[in-house]
This record gives C-alpha cells, structure tokens and sequence, in this order.
C-alpha cells in the first residue's frame, strides 16, 4: 500500500519520503504524494530510502548474487534485483524489460589515448532501448502504475522519449513525448513511433519542451517522468550497485560521466553514498561530469568557484546562468538548462571530481577511439574518454588510478554522425546562423571503392597494412 498524501512533518511510512534538497527548507513529503519539486519552497525533491543496515552486509551482496541467475523477471531485471534499496511497497506491479545488466568492458585503446593505464566502460548503452534511460524508466513507470495515471509525459532530446515510450507501451499506459522539431536523429524518433508513443514535435529547443512538460505535469491525470521526477534517479542509483557487483565491491577511484540533464551523475552518485551508508563499501570514488562545450552551463559554473566553495566552507551559487541556445552535436546533452544541475553539483563537490567541458571535436575523435576498442557509443558518450584524456593532462587522473566511465548510449543511435565523421564530412556550426565548422576526419575509416576482383580486394588489404 501507499501512504496517503500527507503533509510535511506528518510522514509515517516506514519505507522512504520525498525530502527538500534546500538546507534551509528540508521538508518532508509521503511517498505517494504526486509531486516532482517541493511545494513549499520549490526545491529539487530526494527519496531517502531507509536502507537495509545489518551487522553483516555481505548477507546482501549474497542475496543479489542468487537473484541474478534466477529466471523471475523481478529478480533479472537489473533495477529489481536491488530492491531492498528502491522506495516501493509490495506487492509492486513491476514494468520490466529486463534492464541493466550491462557490460564493462576493459578497453585498453581509449585508455592508451587518455593517457591512463586501469580504463573500463559500463555500457549502458546495451539496455532494451539502447539507452541508460532505461533502469530509471522502469521504476518511474511502475510509480505512475502505482499512482493510478492514465498518461506518462516527458521532454526528451530522444533517448528518454524511446525508453518512456516503451516501458509506457509495456505498462499499457498512454506516453506523450515532446521534443524539439528537426533536432532529435531518425533513430530515436523511429522507437517513440514504433512504441506507440503520441510524439509532439515542439517548435522550440528541449529547455522549451521541459518548461512545458513541467506545466502539463500538474494537470492530475498527467505524470511527469523527466528526471526531475525523483523516481527515475531511484531506478538509475542501481547503476552503482551493479557496478561495485561486476567490480568485485573494489572502488574504482573515477567515475566520469557524461553531463546534460545532469539526472545521470545525481544518481550515480546517490547509489553509491548509499552503498557507503549500508557498508558495503568504504569509500566512493570522484565522480567526474564532463560537458559538451557549446552546452556547459554547469562546467562554466564549476570553473568560477573559490577554493572555499570547492572546499564546502562557503555556500554554492543559488542560480546556474542557463546557455540560452545550446549547441552540439552530441544531441543527448544538448541542454542549457539542466534541472539537476544543484544535485549534481553537490555530489561532485562531496566526492571530491570535478566538471569540464570538451570541444565537438575532442567528442568526435574520442568516440573513433571507443570505436576502435570494438565498442559502439553515441557522440555524447564520448565526452567521457575525451574528458578523462584532459584529466589526465590536468593531473587530475593519475596514472596509477583506476577510472570507469559511463557510455549512455549505443551507437546506432546515431549512425549519421557516425558515417558524416569516418567520410571527413562532419560539421558543426557552433553559432546559429554562422557557417558550419567541418570537424576533422582524424581517426576516419571511410569505406573503400574496391573492383569486383579478389586481386583488388587484396592489394586494397596489403594498402592498408
Ligand atoms: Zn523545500
């Protein structure tokens, strides 16, 4: 069952409440309560779960190990598996697609071109809808289930639309997406329809669609699943389980991550202070955000703190100056105006990483890079090794240290951009209006025109020995 709507100070469920994030207000709200920020005060909302604290925590490391080789799809699912940790009462109408359970994979190229020796990729890229979207989609979904809503709405610059799309479709609710006209890939778009989506082209860029998206969200029938909806950074934190589990519970030092809306880091970084909370771990590693440069509102921020705010002895801006027009090609972290940016921020900070931006033409040479490492990602997955390269010039990374960087997702989600680089026609215009910037083919691997002989074909391999 779900707690009643309540008002603040009046919370009994035993489970977990909706808390303000602002110090100063700290309000707590039921779990059942319908809301995405804090009435009060307008504040960012966190779930604090009451975690399952035991003398012996291995106890649970144990338990989650049976449940990843059992055939139950609650236990498959790698959100589910978690569960003592996620914010629902049972019985709960689970909506799987048996997310999570992704990959890392060592990748010995990226790490030669970062400059780093210990270098592996989560591919959260490998979930159902090629997205990381997915591990916060499903329990979101399964909130809206639980809440009785009839229409899940987001705004999306893709992969959340396909991934709320399908988790929708499985849930048989209606999903309404918004997304701005002529600037999400064919692909992207392609699953919102095949998913059966209502798909709302808005003549406006993604900040306009989620100002939208969060007044529709007050209408009763309607709930909001961007990732300012708390839910969805529940299902993503179970990223970081699932990490420390393929990890063999050793900390890496760095986990760097790629930086738009900003839900992804809040996350990650919620999973694993909650991991140090229950004792499973000792220490979390420096979460690292880095930022396309045409769309860094929170890298430009990050670079003019004092040493004291760094240091947590004076207080962090209360406003991020938005990009008013963000610009990049890496179109999953085209936004100027993230709505968990302050979250985030204060995760950063805690774990002692740092925010960067890179340029359109260190994502595009980083994501070859992954490439050749036999790993597909899409363009904003990229700014990961292209951050870590400059982290490791900065001396921020050392040599000696262990990093893991999150791909959000596959490489077909893209695969324009991915054929314009190899062929040397990319181009970027990073101003409106303003001629296109051609970004450089330098890892280019365009196919060749070969004859129809096996003589042509051999003397083009022995070329290109
Ligand atoms: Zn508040």
């Amino acid at each position: 069952m779900v707690p009643k709507a309540t008002g603040a100070a009046e919370i009994t469920s035993e489970l977990a409440v909706q808390r303000c994030i602002e110090p100063t207000c700290a309000a707590v709200y039921a779990i059942g309560e319908r809301i995405y920020v804090c009435p009060q005060c307008g504040g960012s909302l966190e779930i604090h779960c009451h975690l399952p604290v035991s003398a012996d925590p291995s106890l649970l490391r144990q338990r989650w190990a049976t449940r990843a080789v059992s055939k139950d799809p609650v236990d498959a699912s790698g959100v589910w598996r978690y569960r003592e940790v996620l914010p629902f009462e049972e019985p709960v109408p689970v909506v799987t697609l048996f997310e999570g359970n992704t990959p890392i994979y060592r990748a010995p190229r990226s790490a030669e071109y970062c400059g780093v020796t210990d270098l592996r990729l989560k591919h959260q890229g490998c979930n159902p809808t090629g997205s990381f979207k997915d591990t916060g989609m499903s329990a979101a979904v399964t909130q809206a289930v639980v809440l009785g809503a009839s229409t899940i709405i987001c705004a999306s610059t893709g992969n959340t639309a396909a991934s709320l799309a399908a988790y929708a479709a499985r849930a048989g609710l209606q999903a309404a997406i918004l997304v701005p006209h002529g600037q999400i890939t064919a692909a992207k778009l392609a699953q919102s329809m095949d998913y059966g989506a209502l798909v709302c082209e808005i003549d406006g860029n993604f900040d306009d669609c989620m100002r939208l998206a969060q007044e529709l969200g007050a209408d009763p029938s309607i709930y909001l699943a961007n990732s300012i909806n708390p839910f969805r950074i529940e299902g993503q934190k179970t990223v970081a389980y699932e990490l420390m589990e393929q990890c063999n519970w050793q900390v890496p030092d760095h986990i760097v991550v790629p930086g738009g809306n900003l839900g992804n880091s809040t996350a990650l970084a919620k999973g694993f202070q909650e991991l140090l909370d229950i004792g499973l771990i000792k220490r979390a590693p420096k979460m690292n955000v880095v930022q396309a440069e045409g769309a860094a509102p929170l890298a430009r921020l990050f670079a003019s703190l004092t040493a004291n705010q760094i240091a947590g002895a004076a207080p962090l801006p209360d406003s991020l100056a938005n990009v008013e027009n963000p610009q990049t090609l890496a179109t999953a972290i085209k936004i100027g105006a993230p709505v968990s940016w302050k979250k985030c921020l204060r995760a950063v900070l805690r774990s002692g990483g740092k925010v960067l931006s890179v340029t359109e033409q260190e994502i595009a040479d980083a994501k070859a890079i992954i490439g050749r490492d036999g790993i597909g990602c899409e363009p904003a997955s990229a700014t990961t090794v292209a951050g870590i390269k400059k982290l490791a010039v900065a001396g921020h990374i050392r040599d000696d240290e262990s990093v893991i960087a999150i791909l959000t997702g596959h490489v077909l989600k893209d695969p324009d951009y991915v054929s314009h680089y190899h062929r040397g026609t990319l181009s970027f215009a990073s101003v409106k209006n303003a001629s296109p910037q051609r970004i450089a083919g330098t890892f280019a691997n365009p196919p060749r025109k070969v004859a129809a002989t096996k003589a042509a074909i051999l003397a083009t391999l022995e070329r290109r020995r």
